[in-house]
C-alpha cells in the first residue's frame, strides 16, 4: 500500500502535500514525490526514502514549489526498483501522473508507445498512462475526455491523480480498485487515499465508487461514472473520533495498546452494563431475520484478518453448530468456488478496502446463491466493504496506524464473538447460563488485556537476562562428548563477554564519557 495526495487550492499547496504524505506513511513506501503546476511549468521534486527526504528537498527552493494545484505520491515499488527515476509522479510533455496499484498489460502497451516514438524514462508501469493521456490528449484536448478514453486501455487495480500544464484549475482523478476519497473544502478541493491525510484541511468528504471518474476544481467536483455524470454524497466526519495522533503514546506500535478500551468499546456495541446477561435488543436488531435463515457461514479475509476468522470457525461449530468454512481471499477469488445457498458471508478487513477480499465478495454477489447475506467486518464505516455488504459489524479500534494489527485482530475477535452469540440466539442455538458466562467473559477482557499490559516492565526487565544467551541446537549438543561440550561452553562464554564489553563501550561513548 502506497499513498497518494492532490490538491487545487487558492493558497499555496506544497505543505498541505507533504503533511498529507507524512500522513500516509504508516502504508509503506520506499520512495516519495511531487509535482506542482507554477507558472506555466511542471516543478517537480523525488527522492528515496522517507518523506522527509523529500521535505528537505523541497525546502531548498521552497519558491519552485509555491502552486495552487499539485500532487504527491509515496511509492510502493511493483515494477522497478526503488529509485528516483522510477519514483512518481512521472511526467509526459505537459501531463503529469501519480498512481497507486499496478498496469497489468502495461508491457504490450509500452512497446506500442515506444513505437509511437514515446521515450521511456523509468521502469514503472505507470509511466505508460501518462504517456497514453498525452497521446491521445493530441487528438481529445480535453483532460477529462482524454483520461476517460485511456481507462478502458488499462487492465489492472489502481488510483491516478492526473495534472496538465495547460488545464492548470483541473486536477483528474480515477479510482478502480485502490482506495480514493475526495476532500472537499471551501474554494479547494483535495484528493488522497486516506481520508487521514487531508484531516488538517477538511472533515468533508466524497467517497468514490469503483470505477468513478472525477474532475476537481477549486469550486467544484464533478464525477462521473460510466460516462454520465453522477451525485455522490458528502459525508461530514468527526475529526476527534478520527484522531491518529500519538496521545500518551510514544509511537504507534505502543498505541496498539489501546486494546483494552477498543476491545471495551466494540463489546459495549452489543452488551449493556446495566443488563450485562443478555445482548442488547437494537444489536444487529435490523438483520435478525436474515441470520436466522443462515444455515452455513464463509469467512474470506487476508492476513490478520484470516486468522481472526480462522478462531470464529471453532466458535461458530462447536458453541452453536453452525458450519463454517475459512478461506484467504486471494484462493478464493480464483478459484471459483461453490458458495451453497443460504450461506453468511463474512468478509473481514481492517480498512474495508482489500483488494482480495473485495473482490471476492463481488464474484459471489454475481453469482447471488439464494438466501446470500453478506456482512463486513470492518474498522472504517466509510469503506468499500461496507457499502457493498447488507450487514455492517464494526470494530471500534480506532484509526490503525502501527501495522501490527494487534488492536485490529482483538477487536475482530471481540466482534466476531458477539456474531456468534447474536447468530445462536435468533437461531435458539445459544442462551441461558452458556450465554450468561460467555458475555460475562467478554467483560472482563478490559481488565484482564490491562493486567496483561502491566506485565511490560517485568518482560522488559526479564529481556535484559536473555539478551546475550542463545540456545544450543539441542540434537547435536547431546550427541557431542563432555570435553566437546566444555570446549563449546568455554567459547561461547568468550563470544558473550565479548559482545559486552562492545556494547558498554559503545554505551559509554554514546554519552560521551571514559575517552
Ligand atoms: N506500480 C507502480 C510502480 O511500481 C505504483 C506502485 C504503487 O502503488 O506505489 O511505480
Amino acid at each position: 500500500m502506497c499513498g497518494i495526495v492532490g490538491a487545487v487550492a487558492e493558497r499555496n499547496i506544497a505543505s498541505i502535500l507533504l503533511e498529507g504524505l507524512k500522513r500516509l506513511e504508516y502504508r509503506g513506501y520506499d520512495s516519495a514525490g511531487l509535482t506542482v503546476i507554477r507558472d506555466g511549468e511542471l516543478h517537480r521534486e523525488r527522492q528515496v526514502g522517507k518523506v522527509q527526504a523529500l521535505v528537505d528537498a523541497v525546502a531548498v527552493n521552497p519558491e519552485f514549489f509555491d502552486g495552487h494545484i499539485g500532487i504527491a505520491h509515496t511509492r510502493w515499488a511493483t515494477h522497478g526498483e526503488p529509485a528516483q527515476r522510477n519514483a512518481h509522479p512521472h511526467v509526459s510533455g505537459k501531463i503529469a501522473v501519480v498512481h497507486n496499484g499496478i498496469v497489468e498489460n502495461y508491457a504490450e502497451l509500452k512497446e506500442e508507445l515506444i513505437a509511437k516514438g514515446y521515450v521511456f524514462t523509468s521502469q514503472t508501469d505507470t509511466e505508460v498512462v501518462a504517456h497514453l493521456i498525452n497521446d491521445i490528449y493530441k487528438t481529445t484536448p480535453d483532460l477529462l475526455e482524454a483520461v476517460r478514453a485511456v481507462i478502458p486501455l488499462l487492465h489492472g487495480a489502481f488510483a491516478l491523480g492526473i495534472l496538465h500544464i495547460d488545464c492548470p484549475e483541473e486536477l483528474i482523478t480515477v479510482r478502480l480498485g485502490s482506495p480514493l476519497v475526495i476532500g472537499v473544502g471551501i474554494g479547494e478541493n483535495f484528493i488522497a487515499s486516506d481520508q487521514l491525510a487531508l484531516l488538517p484541511v477538511t472533515n468533508r468528504f466524497m467517497y468514490l465508487e469503483e470505477g468513478d471518474i472525477a474532475k476537481l476544481t477549486r469550486s467544484s467536483i464533478q464525477v462521473y461514472a460510466d460516462g454520465v455524470e453522477v451525485k455522490r454524497q458528502i459525508h461530514e466526519i468527526d475529526a476527534a473520533q478520527h484522531n491518529a495522533d500519538k496521545g500518551e503514546f510514544k509511537h504507534y506500535m505502543l498505541k496498539e495498546n489501546e486494546q483494552p478500551d477498543a476491545v471495551a468499546r466494540t463489546v459495549e456495541m452489543a452488551v449493556d452494563s446495566d443488563e450485562p446477561s443478555k445482548l442488547r435488543d437494537d444489536f444487529l436488531q435490523r438483520n435478525e431475520a436474515q441470520l436466522k435463515g443462515i444455515k452455513h457461514v464463509q469467512v474470506i479475509a487476508c492476513g490478520t484478518s484470516y486468522h481472526s476468522g480462522l478462531v470464529a470457525k471453532y466458535w461458530f461449530e462447536s458453541l452453536i453448530r453452525v458450519p463454517c468454512s475459512v478461506e484467504v481471499a486471494s484462493e478464493f477469488r480464483y478459484r471459483n468456488p461453490v458458495v451453497i445457498d443460504n450461506t453468511l458471508v463474512i468478509c473481514i478487513s481492517q480498512s474495508g478496502e482489500t483488494a482480495d477480499t473485495l473482490s471476492a465478495l463481488r464474484d459471489i454477489q454475481k453469482h447471488t446463491p439464494a438466501g446470500l447475506v453478506s456482512l463486513a467486518l470492518c474498522n472504517v464505516p466509510t469503506s468499500s466493504l461496507v457499502r457493498e455488504t447488507d450487514i455492517f459489524l464494526p470494530t471500534l479500534a480506532g484509526p490503525e496506524i502501527g501495522v501490527a494489527s494487534t488492536k485490529a485482530f482483538t477487536t475482530q475477535l471481540a466482534a466476531l464473538m458477539l456474531l456468534v452469540l447474536k447468530v445462536g440466539v435468533v437461531q435458539e442455538r445459544m442462551a441461558g447460563e452458556k450465554l450468561t458466562t460467555l458475555l460475562g467473559q467478554l467483560q472482563e477482557l478490559r481488565g484482564q488485556l490491562h493486567a496483561s499490559l502491566n506485565l511490560d516492565a517485568p518482560i522488559k526487565a526479564m529481556s535484559e537476562h536473555f539478551e546475550y544467551k542463545k540456545l544450543p541446537v539441542l540434537r547435536s549438543w547431546f550427541a557431542v562428548s563432555n570435553s566437546a561440550r566444555r570446549r563449546f561452553k568455554a567459547e561461547r562464554n568468550l563470544v558473550y563477554s565479548r559482545r559486552r564489553l562492545r556494547s558498554r563501550r559503545a554505551e559509554t561513548r554514546s554519552i560521551g564519557i571514559g575517552r
